[in-house]
Order: C-alpha cells, then structure tokens, then sequence
C-alpha cells in the first residue's frame, strides 16, 4: 500500500475500501421477496448455496490458499427451516443466496470450519461473503428482538424473505430497523485530530467520536452535539465522507469529517475520561511509545483518521 503524498485529503488512504460496506457484487433483487413461487424455486435450486446464522456468527473456514469463506452448502444439504429463511440475494453468474437463522450453528465432522462473528470475519471474507453475511446477521438481529407487535403486542410472522414482520391480529407490516449514528473526526486550525477514550476502554485506547442520531435531528447537527457532548470542543464545518453498516446490533455509522471552531477541550467524564489533540507527529510517537494503542477492528473509525493521518495506522490482527 502506498502512502498518501497529499496530507490535507488522504487521497490514497481514503479510496481504500471501508470494511463491510461493498455490496460484493450481490443485488439483492428485493423485487422477488414477496414472490413465494420464485423463492421456493430459487430455493430448490442446485446452485442455490445457503449459509446458517446463530447469535451474530456464522462459520467460517481457512482455504489452503490462504483465502477464508463462509461455510456454504446446497439447499437440500442445509438444516431444515420453514420460519427463519432470508433471501439475500443473487451474484452476477445468477446464484441465489439465502441464510438461514437457527438457535445453533450445524456441527461438522471435520474441525476446518468455526463459528466467527463480523468483527472476526469481517476482515477475513472476500467482499462477496462480507456482504451476505452482514446482511444475514443484520436481520437476524431485527428478527430476535422484534418478535411481537409494536402497535397490539400480538406475536408478529415472518414475510418477504425474512424483511418484513407482519402482524395477524392488527394488520400492521415492521420493516427492519436501521439506527443511524455518526462518526467523526475532528481536527482544528493546527491540523491536529481529536481522539478519545470511552470510560470502559483501557488505558491507551483511543477513537474518534461517535453517538447515535436523535429523533427529529439531522446528521449534521447531531456531529456538532455529540463532539459537544462528549470533549466541549465547538464543531464547525461539517463534511460527508462514508458510512458503514454496523449491525452490533442495528446501526448504519455515517462517517464525516468536522472542524473545530475552538480547540478547548472539557469531557463529559461519563461517556469520554479523556480527549486529546494530536499532532500526526505526536501521534506517530504515541503509537511507536506504546502510549496509544493500535487501532483495532474492522470499524470506519480507522479508516477516518488515516484519511487525515496520511498513511495506514498500526493496526492490531483481530477483533
Ligand atoms: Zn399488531
């Protein structure tokens, strides 16, 4: 990877891809969704490949030649499932791709293949595979905590493939949720960025900023509030750059870049124990001090600050 020459827009940093956002190359056809014919013969296909999720994880397995994929089978070797079915898609060569949801994953006899969450697998998975299993689990996390109606209470069932919740009793449809939060990075008129540490995160630990979005609030606004919120420091501009799905467990973390209209920093001691600028230079001899900690992860966060720091941050192996 080469490093970026132009500091002040991390060009060649920040076209590198941000962990599971690529579509992978799967349209997920929703036109067929509510088609019970056509899912039932996509099903039975015998190019079709399903893949079981479980509790945010699915399994995975190391190829001899260093590649890692999902666990796939065919439809008529996968679990039987009536109720927790989700169509995910087709590829360009025409296979169907669906997951199914179970309280277990399968055992298998040989011991290549083990159970991995997103965070593990997220930065193992071809693209493909990133993208279906993000998908998965992101229903998968709706499916389990949305079970019963929010208008009636009545217990709701499962239509579209695994994308909509209806309800028997009052008729009302549920789509997934999605919790939009924002991510930013903030620098100030020296060009330093602004990090911190969460209260629970250990000594050395440092990100940058993040809250969710609140009802009635535009993304911008809620950047300005939560940099506010959490270090004091009064955000200025306010720009765009990528979002991520963030299914841990419903969130689509939208990244931006901010400015500082003033540098004076006063944490809130509840969320954040401490905010710091940091020059690239301080921060390059933070990291080689062992004083802050490589970033780790699959998060945007990364990605975020080595658009400003100019170069692929130390990063730890997993999770
Ligand atoms: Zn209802």
């Amino acid at each position: 990877m080469t490093t970026s020459t132009d500091r002040t827009t991390g060009a060649a940093t920040a076209d590198r891809p941000i962990t599971l956002t690529s579509t992978g190359g799967i349209d997920r056809a929703s036109h067929h969704r509510l088609d019970e014919a056509w899912l039932a013969a996509a099903w039975s296909h015998p190019t079709t490949r399903v893949f079981v999720v479980s509790g945010g994880q699915a399994l995975i397995e190391d190829k001899e030649d260093g590649r890692t994929e999902l666990v796939m089978m065919p439809s008529f070797d996968a679990p039987f499932t009536e109720a927790h079915r989700y169509f995910l898609g087709v590829d360009e060569n025409g296979v169907r791709y669906f997951a199914l949801q179970k309280d277990t994953l399968p055992g298998r006899m040989d011991d290549i293949a083990r159970p991995a969450g997103l965070r593990e697998a997220g930065v193992l998975l071809s693209e493909r595979d990133s993208a279906l299993m993000v998908h998965a689990i992101g229903l998968e996390n709706w499916q389990r905590t949305h079970r019963f109606c929010s208008r009636c209470g009545e217990r709701t069932v499962i239509a579209a493939a695994g994308h909509i919740r209806r309800c028997p009793a009052c008729g009302a449809e549920h789509y997934p949720r999605t919790d939009p939060a924002v991510i930013m990075l903030v620098t100030d008129d020296q060009d330093r960025a602004l990090l911190g540490r969460q209260v629970h995160w250990p000594k050395g630990r440092f990100s940058t900023l993040a809250g969710f979005v609140e009802p009635g609030e535009s993304i911008e606004a809620a950047v300005i509030r939560e940099v506010a919120e959490e270090s004091g420091v009064a955000v200025g501009s306010v720009a765009y750059v990528a979002s991520q799905p963030w299914p841990f467990p419903s969130s689509l973390m939208l990244g931006f870049m901010a400015r500082a209209a003033s540098p004076e920093i006063r944490v809130d001691g509840d969320e954040i124990e401490e905010a710091r600028w940091f020059s690239r230079d301080e921060l390059r001899a933070a990291f080689a001090s062992g004083e802050v900690l490589p970033f780790s992860g699959i998060s945007i966060a990364a990605r975020l600050v080595e658009r400003w720091y100019g170069e692929p941050l130390p990063r730890t192996a997993r999770t």
